[in-house]
């Protein structure tokens, strides 16, 4: 019982750390940057304030594994004065554009600066998860990677870069704290995240949860029948209470996780949804980073606390 009004209390910390805030219009004479995703733009927002006009040009709930680069994107990229792209091989089906666009403009990859024995390899080769956005501290260190380039590449703003470098990254070490107490109402019994597709590892690696993915690191391969009934059986004979659908895939593919564990006799519910590949819609709190992660983690907290709702316990 203890334990659920403190998840309670930890929620409330959570929502209460930092606030929204809205991204700058875009304005003639400001330093331009364009960026693959929404978490990058997200970060360059943060750092560069008004000093910088900021485009993504994957928007809300968009696939970046398979996302194409249109004729539009590429007259952005080109008009842009720094280009940032995440790497890792999360934007698999720009390569081509991207490596193009190395020869006539700055581009950087974000992750570039991380250490590699920070990464979650995938085997053998030069091959790592990408999306360590979910291990905050890895985070931070991408952030002063981006504050560092638009140092280098806009050296008039230097001072103030660093100075908004400093302060983001205080909140980002706040929302890591909160996120790991809030996070700690879930038993060790239930404490496994099943989600699409392998979004969530470096999440699980910095909250010890156990992460298991229908599909792999990337959404191109197909989950197989065998993988479904395997994790159907896992949840079934766990009582995992909930699985969760992303926001950068259809449900389809957990809807059907679902029906195999109910085959099986057992009620697992759908824990809502988790954002993995992309933020929010502009304008919501979950369209900025620190949102969010905000959201995940209460979300998932919420929904593994073996059936009971934070809600049911404050009533009793
Ligand atoms: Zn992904």
């Amino acid at each position: 019982m203890r334990r659920f009004r403190r998840g309670v209390l930890l929620t409330a910390m959570l929502f209460s750390l930092g606030c929204y805030r809205q991204h700058p219009m875009e304005e003639p004479g400001r330093f331009r940057v364009v960026t693959t995703t929404t978490m990058i733009a997200d970060a360059v927002v943060r750092i560069g304030g008004e000093k910088v006009r900021v485009r993504a040009l994957m928007g809300p709930g968009i696939d970046p594994h398979s996302y194409k680069a249109s004729e539009r994107d590429v007259i952005r990229l080109l008009e842009a004065d720094l280009i940032l792209y995440h790497g890792l091989h999360l934007e698999a089906k720009m390569t081509e554009v991207l490596a193009r666009l190395h020869r006539r403009k700055p581009s950087h990859a974000v992750t570039a600066a991380i250490p590699r024995e920070r990464l979650i390899s995938e085997g053998s080769g030069d091959v790592y998860d990408p999306h360590l956005w979910f291990d905050i501290s890895l985070w931070s260190l991408v952030v002063q990677h981006i504050a560092q380039l638009l140092a280098e590449h806009d050296p008039i703003h230097k001072e103030y870069y660093q100075k908004q470098l400093a302060l983001y990254q205080q909140e980002l070490m706040e929302l890591h704290l909160v996120s790991k107490r809030v996070l700690e109402v879930i038993t060790p019994q239930t404490r496994v995240l099943i989600t699409a597709h392998d979004a969530f590892r470096y999440f699980g690696r910095a909250y010890q949860i156990e992460v298991k993915g229908l599909q792999g690191i990337s959404t191109v391969t197909e989950a197989g029948a065998a993988d479904m009934r395997e994790l159907a059986d896992f949840i079934a004979l766990r009582r995992i209470p909930s699985i969760f659908v992303e926001n950068s895939i259809p449900p389809k593919s957990i809807e059907a996780l679902r029906a195999a564990v109910h085959a099986r006799g057992f009620a697992v519910q759908l824990g809502g949804e988790l954002y993995s590949d992309s933020l929010g819609n502009p304008g919501t709190s979950e369209g900025s980073y620190i949102g969010m992660v905000r959201h995940n983690v209460t979300t998932i907290a919420r929904a593994l606390m073996q059936g009971e709702s934070i809600e049911k316990s404050i009533q009793r």
